[in-house]
This record gives structure tokens, sequence and C-alpha cells, in this order.
């Protein structure tokens, strides 16, 4: 029998072959030789001052509502750090990013799912919860969601922002997929439609790569210093030397030819998956998202992912279980596909052997 090649449909990880190395060494050195003595240094915790200046004209935003840090992750560490007592009431989509509620339930937090359609968060639902509820923050991943895929419309938007008004809580925007749209119109951020309630998040993760651990915080400035003294409190500065890098290579002007491409690498992988679904799983519920890293699928009624996740184990397919994006449970029949890390012949292998362990399970469920 010949040996399959494993496909890993787990994390959302970008593709190696999109690192921009030969860039980012040539950035890397000319920071050093522009700026050693400072980003070999410590510094103001809320960043390496010239990159902070740099994001704050790209978002069009002032400097001191801009902090840096070691990826967005830990940016929202620090604000729960900073904003949350254990027994807080926190709103987050259901599904959400696993390491969120992670974070969240480490600070005791009371996690309150509001769950996700295909044009955003239910907003009955949403309506309803706010009845029983006064959350410190609502998370909220509107652009190419992860897990799910999905982009919040611009009536939603407006209208969570004057629920968040009306219900005096923070919205905290977690964006990172934002600049990744291959297709279609950009709906206005949360930040821009109510800027004194937002915290707008973002990360260069998925745009030079997680390794320089750049990630950003855009808010009301008296906010942001909060959260900058607690970072200061926790590491004193953020990693310089790979902000520096970065900086160096954003004036350079490379960011946004660098987006072209990833959109240009990876358009064609979302397409690439689109296409197996339509060929080998006619009429699976799918999000079919026009940007981003992710795709999602409901799976057929009776059909369990962690079944089809441990039978597609046997046939050297890796798949993530649905259940930790679920706040308070559900999503027995979820699957989130990550699929930017994968070639289109890898994703085509891929979604060839899901769709034929789908139609054993089911058959061996009796459906
Ligand atoms: N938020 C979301 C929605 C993500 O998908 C990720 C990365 N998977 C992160 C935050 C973490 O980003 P960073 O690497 O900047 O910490």
């Amino acid at each position: 029998m010949s040996k399959l090649k494993p496909i890993n449909f787990t994390r959302g990880v970008p593709a190696v072959e999109s690192f921009p190395v030969e860039e980012i060494s040539a950035a890397a050195d000319a920071a050093l030789k522009r700026h050693g003595g400072t980003i070999l240094q410590y510094g103001p915790s809320p960043g390496f001052l010239p990159l902070r200046e740099w994001l704050a004209q790209w978002q069009g935003v002032q400097v001191d509502q801009v902090l840096t840090g070691n990826g967005s992750l830990q940016l929202l560490e620090f604000l729960c750090l900073y904003l949350l007592q254990p027994g807080d009431v926190v709103f987050t989509e259901s599904p959400t990013y696993d390491r969120t509620l992670t974070l969240l339930r480490r600070h005791q937090a009371q996690v309150v799912g509001i769950r996700l359609e295909d044009t955003g968060p239910d907003l009955n639902a949403l309506e309803e919860a706010l009845k029983q509820h006064r959350p410190k923050f609502f998370y909220i991943i509107p652009d190419f969601q992860n897990p799910a895929g999905v982009t919040c419309s611009g009536e939603k938007r407006r209208r969570i922002v004057q629920l968040a008004e009306q219900y005096d809580f923070l919205l905290v925007e977690d964006a990172p997929y934002r600049p990744l749209r291959y297709r279609g119109f950009e709906e206005p951020s949360l930040f821009r439609l109510a800027p004194q309630r937002t915290l707008h998040m973002s990360s260069f993760s998925k745009l030079i790569g997680p390794g320089p651990r750049l990630g950003f915080m855009m808010g009301e400035a008296e906010l942001i210093a909060k959260v900058a003294k607690v970072a200061e409190d926790t590491y004193i500065s953020p990693n310089y030397l790979a902000h520096g890098i970065a900086y160096e290579w954003c004036r350079r002007g490379l960011l946004q030819p660098h987006i072209q491409k990833l959109k240009a690498l990876y358009s064609p992988r979302l397409d690439a998956c689109l296409t197996a679904i339509d060929e080998y799983l006619p009429g699976a519920q799918t999000i079919r998202p026009d940007g981003g890293f992710f795709i999602s699928i409901t799976l057929p009624e009776g059909v369990k992912t962690t079944e089809v996740r441990a039978a597609a184990k046997r046939h050297q397919l890796n798949l993530a279980d649905g259940l930790a994006f679920f706040p308070n449970g559900g999503g027995e029949r979820f699957l989130r596909l990550p699929y930017c890390a994968l070639t289109p012949d890898e994703i085509d292998e891929g979604i060839r052997r899901l769709a034929a362990i789908v139609k054993d399970v089911s058959r061996s469920n009796g459906h």
C-alpha cells in the first residue's frame, strides 16, 4: 500500500513560502545600523516610537492611541489584567478564537457566547443576552472570523455599535485577517464606527509572520496608557529588536506590495477549497468567505466532528476538534478548515479524503 502524505487542516498558520525572508534580512541590517542603540536597549512600554508613528499614520490615529506588543494575543491579556475581575461578564461570538476563550477563563470571566450567523452575530441573541448581563466588553472578530470565516455585515456592525452605546460596554475588535480580502468590498471597522467605544487589535503575524511577535492595539489614549502600564509591569518593554526591523520594512514601503503577494498566493487556495467542497461535499453547510485563513463546515446531521477526526487520522488527514471554539457548549458538528498553509493540490486531496470519511461515518451511524 502506498503511504499517504499527511495533510494538516489544524492550526491557522501562514504559509512558510509567504515569508519575505530576503526583505527582512535587508531591513534587519539597516534597522541595526540606524537604530541599533535604541532597539537593543529597553524603551517605553508602548513600543518603538518610529513604528508607533508609522502605524498611527497608516491607521489615521494619534500616536498616543497606538500600543505595540509581542503579538496581539498578549495585548488582550494585558487588557484583561487591567479590566477584569473574577466573575465579570465578557461576550464573545460563538464560535470564537479558542485561545481567547482560554485566556478569558484564566481571568475567571463569565463568558457568554453570542451565536454566530452567516452575516455576523445573531442580534436577537445579543439583545436577549444584554437583558440578562452587563458585559465588560464584547470580543468580536468582524472580518473573516477565526474559526468560522464569517464577515459581519455593515448593517450588523452599525447595530452592534448602537447597542454598545445603549448598554455602555466596550467593543474589542480583533482584526488580524482584515487586510487579507481577496475579493468584494470592505465593511467599515467597528473602530471607525465608534472610536471612543472600540479597542481595535491587529497583528503582523499574518502579514510578515508570527516570528517577530508584532501586534498592536488602538483606542482612546487614556485606556491605551493603562494597558501600556500593565505591559511595563510585565516585560518593561516589548521586543524592540524585532519591531525595529518590522518598522524598517514598513518604512521602505514593502507592506502594501507584500499584502498583494499574499492575496495572490492565498486567493487560489480559497478557490481550491470552495471548488473541492462543491465537488466532493455538495450540499454541505459551508461558510464561503472572501478572504482570511478559514473556511468552516457544519457536518451533516448525525455526524460528529470528533468521530470524523478520529477516522481522518487513519487516512493521514489531521483535523481540529470544533468543541474548543464554543464558549458554552455546542459545536459537535463544527469543522474549521485553515487552508492558507496548504497548496491547492493538498487542499483538493484533503477535502476529497474528508468527503469519503464523512460518508463512511454517516453510513456507519445509519444515516
Ligand atoms: N486573534 C485571532 C483572531 C487570531 O486568529 C490570532 C492568531 N491565530 C491571534 C489573535 C493571535 O495573534 P498574534 O500572533 O498577534 O498574537
